[in-house]
């Protein structure tokens, strides 16, 4: 059987980002054995290029093998036991994922909601956190990708240290889009996944563990439910010893590798900066086309841009529109979102002025023939107004 070539869509939704040539040279590579010594070095190499990108020094810091949820399943699994008091943040469908996560590892997990489109108030976290005392861990999620929210760090983190909790932290759509820091804000967990701000296909999971949490993954009285996700076998697998525990995706740690070294060739300034303008440049365009972004300024995410859907424009009609004459895709959204907003990923090699300016002009169009006039060069010249302050 003959697979259909599949079309060079431009990736500007949630999730999976376009991927760089480099990239996908790197995929298609010799595949060598899992401990082959060779190999051994690039699994070292991409260690160093993780904490490179997560700016940690922490030692286990490595990709798990699988996709973001992953990563989250092995934070999880790893640092809750049955019976421990967790505290999490949910503004949106991956706030949820934690919860329900959390609570298969047999925790008992108090939800601190907040609207979708918001970030999760410390003042309520504080409460929370005082109502219920031995609370073991604080999960919130750094940059939400239901709603496009980025959820501040500092206070969460100040909040865990006076209540002696560990942190942790969601940051698939953060990691290499916006700063997560994860030594000088102090997290003690932090995962995300390859195919958002990273730009690898999906298939990996960078997580780093802090001491803190270390000490309470060595004190578990109980054995960790998941085989698969075990972190002394991980360690031992990504560490000195090479104990044989499962095989390393070879092909997919290459994508990996690759990946992080286009990072470090920009430099993560750099990278945080782009990101910054471009999302930018593209709400000011669609703004003109009548499309206003979900989350205030202030917490808008640069990696990822909710948009209300103007009034008498069909969602479904829009997104096949795009992509079947415009080969763009965008996200639709999710939950209480449905219909209602599109989801407009700026991440990685998307996030690149002529990806704003092909988006802008496609929608304007779609939205002409859908007789909601509005004029695409006036959005791009908007657009092009924030590249013009940027010089
Ligand atoms: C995409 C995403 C996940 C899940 O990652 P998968 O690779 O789809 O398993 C988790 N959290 C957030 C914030 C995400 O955006």
């Amino acid at each position: 059987m003959q697979m259909k070539k599949p079309a060079e869509v431009l990736l500007l939704g949630p999730g999976p980002s376009p991927v760089h040539p480099r990239i996908l040279e790197a995929l298609s590579r010799h595949t060598l054995g899992h401990l082959d010594p060779d190999f051994l070095a690039i699994m070292n190499q991409t260690s160093d290029l993780l904490r490179y990108v997560f700016e940690t020094n922490n030692q286990v810091t490595f990709p798990v093998s699988g996709t973001g949820s992953a990563g989250m399943e092995a934070a999880l699994v790893n640092i809750l036991e049955p019976g421990d008091k967790a505290v999490i943040g949910v503004n949106g469908v991956f706030g949820q994922r934690m919860v329900d996560v959390a609570s298969r590892c047999g925790a008992e997990v108090i939800e601190v909601e907040a609207q979708w489109g918001g970030p999760v108030e410390p003042d309520l976290l504080e409460k929370t956190l005082t109502a219920h005392p031995d609370v073991k861990l604080l999960g919130v999620v750094h940059a939400e990708t239901s709603t496009g929210a980025r959820q501040p760090l500092e206070p969460v983190v100040e909040l865990a240290r006076k209540h002696e909790a560990l942190v942790l932290v969601d940051a698939v759509t953060s990691l290499g889009g916006l700063p997560v820091e994860v030594d000088r804000r102090d997290l003690d967990i932090v995962y995300s996944g390859n195919q958002k701000c990273l730009g690898a296909p999906p298939g990996l999971a960078p997580i780093t563990f802090g001491d803190r949490a270390l000490e309470k993954f060595r004190n578990r009285k109980s054995k960790v439910q998941s085989w698969y996700l075990d972190l002394s076998f991980l360690t031992r697998y990504w560490g000195e010893e090479r104990f044989y525990h499962h095989t390393a995706p070879i092909n997919m740690i290459y994508a990996l590798f690759e990946a992080l070294s286009i990072i470090k060739e920009e430099g993560l300034e750099e990278r945080f900066a782009r990101h910054l303008l471009h999302s930018s440049a593209l709400v000011a365009g669609l703004k003109v086309l009548g499309v206003q972004p979900v989350v205030s300024d202030k917490y808008r995410l640069p990696s990822l841009i909710a948009v209300w859907i103007p009034e008498n424009i069909e969602d479904s009609e829009v997104r096949s529109r795009l992509r079947k004459d415009y080969l763009i895709e965008i996200g639709g959204g999710l939950g209480p979102f449905k219909g209602r907003v599109w989801r407009i990923g700026m991440m990685g090699n998307g996030s690149r002025r002529e990806n704003v300016e092909r988006l802008l002009k496609a929608l304007g169009e779609i939205f002409n023939q859908l007789g909601h006039k509005c004029s695409h060069e006036e959005a791009l010249s908007e657009a092009g107004k924030v590249y013009q302050q940027q010089i």
